[in-house]
């Protein structure tokens, strides 16, 4: 009892972890017939100790969470998930089940690897659309949802729809997009899934559209206009101009679902976009009403989802690559196998963590299989004894600098100088809220990193104008331009700067902190990680990454040459740090007579306080403009202090 405890306490946390990777964070680090193994082997040991439930499991709960950044949903037909079936005899069991209430027409349809979203309309225009979110509360992304060029925005019928679609990339765009982030340095998407759903939850639609994203509709959730059939809503919504899903065929029994199983597995691999599986529903609107459903899945319907391939062959060897972020990545170099079609010959390994899990050593026999059919992964080894344990580098196979695991299981490279890292240091050390150097974004960091002019981020300070205009794009005048920029930026202080260097886990708010702790930046050398404890918001682990950064020999090299050129590397005289909203946190609603949304968040983070996208009993202020919604309801039926500009802007002035 006591290990059935332990184990599944173990599974829950495992897999809130990596659901959490994969819904909020957009970048898996399993792949999905890994996360179904867990969480069927979760699910069966729930069933057998159902005194251990807990509604909180993630086998209770739809996965996901709808992000702060964006305003919140909250959707009127709840957008449940399905429950999977994995075999032919499941799929048997399922149309069993359903037979029991009478002669059972399927809707059998490809099932789209997306994310799904909720559009409602009302005379004839659409009004909103919404992630998934937990399935209760989704992310308002309307505006990015525009930017879906098969959405209509107007429809023919007037009376209130609701749909729900699948968002998807198509797989030429997927790999057009990853090709242009691996030239940018940018992180590249684990597949069409999460690239989707990385596209659609963006703050700027701009980036949305770029990113050609495509949606089929699947559903009509709701309609003031009766049918029988699922099939007569799809009809219904083709007439209104949706790209309802492209494959639906009707099956009358389990053999003919099978059927219809084995013809879209066979058209999979032609097709434009990624399916993970087949969707088999009861057709009959009325029958689905009688057979129910659960919590957070319907009971006529399952999800039949495709084995992934598996071959074995041999591990050759396993090389380590540095990222652009500074993280070595081990590959497995394999000897070649033919998977979904393709030849493959190296694997990703993640990190070292996941090669002692799986106990992979070079030379053993490993199974592989293609995750999502994207990314070829190792997922058992045989264990033939006498084979050497592997060990990640101590020193970067770059730059040859000491390497450090970090509490993520990554281990990266601690140099800054590193020229692997270079592109994507350069980047941030000039951004908006670091260095702020104007014109130097990706593409003109780039360009500088491969003229060679810049080997490191000090070397920005050593441009001359005149080799400036000699590169690509580039003129007089922007040459000018951009020397302007490097020049103010050096009087950006201490705490911009320190920002800017990329220390591990130091934001902005710590590299504030810091600065005020330590106002020169030649003090920060000689303090030790005990004192940097001392510090208010400075962890064990970030003071471990301080002490670390400032210990290096290219640390102090950089550091000098900023100073010969006049980079400020000390706090900004007189300015203290005024944190007087520090711990608490701000929800805003409705439109402010004065500032925009923008002003106010940054008043509100300029004194230490946070901004959040839902009101909660942690709320401590709601700061309240005209036509302020649900947010200002809930606020009332907590009892949170709800305020206006102009108390706001007293609050700010009180001490000011
Ligand atoms: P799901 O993806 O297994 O199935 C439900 C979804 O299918 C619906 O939300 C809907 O959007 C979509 N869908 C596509 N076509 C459809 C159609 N024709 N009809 C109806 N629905 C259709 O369930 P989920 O809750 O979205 O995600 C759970 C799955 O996500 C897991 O089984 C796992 O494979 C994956 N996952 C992976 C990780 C990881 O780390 N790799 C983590 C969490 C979840």
């Amino acid at each position: 009892m006591e290990e059935a405890a332990e184990k599944i306490a173990h599974l829950r946390e495992r897999l809130e972890y990596y659901s959490k990777k994969y819904y909020i964070d957009d970048a898996p680090e399993i792949s999905d017939a890994e996360y179904d193994r867990l969480f069927y082997e979760l699910k069966a040991l729930e069933e057998e100790h159902p005194e251990l439930y807990d509604p909180n499991s993630p086998t209770v709960r739809v996965g996901g969470a709808a992000l702060d950044k964006f305003e919140k949903i909250v959707h009127t037909y709840p957008l449940k998930s399905l429950a999977d079936v994995f075999s032919y005899d499941e799929v048997r069991d399922f149309c069993a089940r359903m037979s029991k209430y009478g002669d059972v027409e399927y809707s059998v349809e490809c099932k789209i690897d997306g994310l799904s979203s909720a559009i409602r309309y009302e005379g004839g225009s659409m009004v909103y659309g919404a992630t998934r979110g937990d399935g209760f509360v989704g992310e308002d992304v309307t505006s990015n949802l525009k930017t879906v060029k098969s959405l209509p925005l107007k429809i023919p019928y007037l009376g209130k729809l609701e749909v729900r679609g699948e968002v998807f990339m198509p797989k030429e765009s997927f790999a057009k997009l990853n090709a242009e982030r691996e030239e940018n340095g940018e992180a590249l998407f684990a597949n069409p899934r999460n690239a989707a759903a990385g596209s659609l939850r963006q703050l700027d639609s701009k980036v949305t559209a770029s990113r050609k994203l495509d949606i089929f509709i699947f559903n009509m959730q709701y309609c003031d206009k009766a049918f029988e059939t699922h099939s007569e809503t799809l009809d219904f919504l083709a007439k209104q101009g949706f790209s309802v899903i492209p494959f639906c065929r009707i099956a009358k029994s389990a053999d003919e679902v099978i059927g219809v199983i084995e013809e879209i597995g066979q058209k999979r691999e032609g097709l434009s976009y990624d399916i993970d599986g087949v969707v088999i529903k009861v057709n009959s609107l009325s029958q689905r009403v009688e057979i129910g459903e659960n919590t957070n899945t319907p009971k006529w319907a399952v999800a039949y989802k495709f084995p992934p391939e598996k071959k074995q062959t041999k591990l050759l060897d396993i090389t380590v690559q540095v990222g652009r972020t500074g993280v070595l990545t081990p590959t497995a170099e394999l000897m070649p196998v033919y998977l979904a079609g393709t030849k493959v010959s190296r694997a990703t390994l993640h990190n070292i963590d996941f090669i002692r899990e799986r106990n992979i050593r070079i030379g053993d026999i490993v199974t592989v299989q293609k995750a999502g059919d994207i990314i070829p992964e190792i997922v058992e080894a045989k264990g033939t004894p006498g084979l050497d344990e592997f060990e990640m580098p101590a020193f970067c196979p770059s730059c040859g600098s000491p390497t450090i695991k970090d509490d993520e299981s990554a281990t990266r490279c601690t140099n800054i100088a590193c020229p692997a890292q270079l592109l994507r240091n350069l980047v941030h050390f000039a951004s908006k809220d670091a260095m702020d150097i104007d014109g130097m974004g990706p593409s003109l960091a780039k360009v500088l990193r491969e003229s060679g002019m810049v080997k490191g981020v000090a070397d920005i300070y050593y441009l001359d104008k005149n080799s400036i205009e000699g590169l690509d794009r580039m003129g007089k005048k922007s040459a000018q331009n951009l020397i302007n920029a490097i020049e103010a930026s050096k009087s950006r202080g201490l705490a911009r700067l320190l920002y800017a260097l990329g220390i591990r886990n130091v934001g902005e708010k710590a590299a504030e902190i810091l600065s005020q702790a330590y106002p020169d930046i030649e003090l920060l050398f000689s303090a030790s990680e005990e004192e940097l404890c001392l510090i208010d918001d400075i962890g064990p682990v970030t003071a471990t990454y301080i002490k670390e950064f400032f210990s290096h020999e290219s640390t102090r090299v950089l550091v000098d040459r900023l100073k010969a050129v006049g980079v400020l590397t000390l706090a900004e005289q007189g300015e203290k740090l005024d944190a007087r909203f520090a711990g608490l946190t701000f929800v805003l609603t409705g439109k402010l007579p004065t500032m925009t949304r923008d002003e106010a968040q940054g008043l509100i983070k300029k004194y230490g306080g946070k901004t959040s996208g839902s009101v909660s009993k942690k709320t401590d202020y709601v700061l309240c403009g005209e036509d302020a919604g649900s947010k200002l309801t809930k606020a009332r039926q907590l009892g949170v202090a709800v305020i206006d500009e102009v108390e706001f802007l007293k609050m700010i002035g009180e001490k000011g």
